[in-house]
């Protein structure tokens, strides 16, 4: 069930036309249509276990199977065009339009039958699988949950893979919003002044680092190197360096006003200086103590107030546990015949494709082992 990524790709692989896919929406493929700016940011040039927060070992186990090369033979042979395109994030693939992708799909599962605006409500189990749609019930000897997780619910995106799971004793972890926008405390208000400007900066978050813009915004800071810190972020502090690659000694030379020494937006700089309560002047007029209060522009820390939620998230970190799934099948260890694959897994990657990656890599396990019952 769940006719988004991971459940097309599945779709497309089965040999068999005894399966059916199942979604809410009245199309396939919501989000894809929707992912990359309408283009759809497919995979990534390099792909590694580094690039989730997840189990290091379950995810590369996973990607081993279906890697991002062979994801790309398969695009190729199925004609999509695709290209890199390095502007915001490393290595990004990127699609003419998602459509394309869309599109292919359907012609790859041309022949499955897709049951749309039916909404799974419950599984039960005995003897074979009673999936209860509100609809019709339909009955099924195997059952795979590619429903996603909690993000945009406006495409689609519900609690039952996580329900399901729970009902069939499974432990799902903590749910959380990710590659989403953090809103701030009272001390960092002075960010929603900046609306708008956009600064390439470092970022440190957890044991993580990422470099790449962040974006002022009216609710808080978000942007791509904002974006993946949330991945990480645990609710405490992060720090940000708006001189990335600099060192604060090589602007200290000159004998101009602060705000025009570090080559950073004037605006921010009134703010910053506003905010540490520093008067803006020659460089060179500088103490000790202030040109201290002034290298916090190394290293910013801060704790964010929280985020913008599921409604802006692209993706859902946590889920259902993975050392409860067979990583070889992805079926469940507790219940038979019962598969998990994409985002309703606890696997969830970085900005820059690696969720539809794992979507399609997690898809191509189950599909090898459902092709091998057949
Ligand atoms: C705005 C946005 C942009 C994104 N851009 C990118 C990108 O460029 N690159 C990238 O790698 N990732 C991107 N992502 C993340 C990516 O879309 C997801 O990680 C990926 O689609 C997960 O695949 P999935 O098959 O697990 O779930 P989904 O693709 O979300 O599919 C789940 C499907 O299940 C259906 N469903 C849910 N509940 C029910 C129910 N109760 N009954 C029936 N059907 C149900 C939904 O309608 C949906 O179609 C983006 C996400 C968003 C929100």
């Amino acid at each position: 069930m769940g006719a988004g990524a991971s459940g097309l790709m599945l779709a497309s692989l089965l040999k068999s036309n005894n399966v059916c896919l199942i979604d809410s929406n009245a199309k396939v493929g919501a989000k894809i249509k929707v992912s990359g700016g309408a283009k759809c940011n497919i995979t990534n040039k390099k792909v590694t276990a580094n690039n989730y927060l997840g189990d290091n070992v379950f995810v590369s186990s996973v990607l081993k199977e279906f890697s991002n090369d062979d994801l790309i033979n398969f695009l190729k042979k199925q004609n999509l065009d695709f290209k890199l395109n390095e502007k915001i994030v490393k290595g990004t693939f990127f699609c003419n339009t998602s459509q394309d992708v869309i599109d292919m799909f359907l012609k790859l599962i041309k022949s499955k039958r897709v049951f749309l605006n039916t909404q799974v409500c419950n599984i039960e189990f005995d003897n074979f699988y009673k999936i209860k749609t509100n609809n019709q019930i339909i009955e099924a000897k195997k059952v795979v949950i590619a429903s996603g997780g909690l993000s945009y619910q406006s495409l689609g995106a519900s609690s039952i893979a996580f329900d399901i799971a729970k009902k069939f004793k499974h432990k799902v972890n903590p749910l959380n919003p990710a590659l989403v926008g953090f809103t701030v405390q009272k001390e960092q208000f002075w960010f929603k002044n900046l609306s708008g400007i956009s600064m390439f900066v470092k970022v440190n978050v957890e044991n993580k680092s990422f470099e790449g813009n962040i974006l002022f915004a009216h609710k808080g800071i978000t942007g791509p190197v904002i974006l993946n810190s949330s991945l990480y972020w645990k609710k405490g502090k992060m720090s940000i360096d708006f001189l990335p690659n600099k060192t604060f000694k090589s602007f200290l030379k000159g004998n101009k006003n602060i705000s025009s020494s570090f080559n950073l937006p004037k605006r921010f700089m009134q703010e910053f200086l506003a905010s540490i309560e520093l008067d803006d002047k020659p460089i060179s007029k500088l103490n000790k103590e202030e040109l201290k209060k002034l290298e916090i522009l190394k290293n910013y820390e801060f704790a964010p107030a929280g985020n913008f939620g599921y409604t802006k998230a692209e993706v859902t970190k946590g889920g259902v546990e993975v050392d409860e799934i067979d990583v070889k099948t992805m079926e469940s260890k507790i219940q038979k015949n019962m598969y998990f694959i994409g985002e309703a897994l606890d696997v969830t990657g970085e900005l820059g494709g690696f969720n539809f990656q794992f979507a399609f890599s997690s898809a191509y396990v189950c599909a090898k082992e459902l092709n091998r019952c057949v």
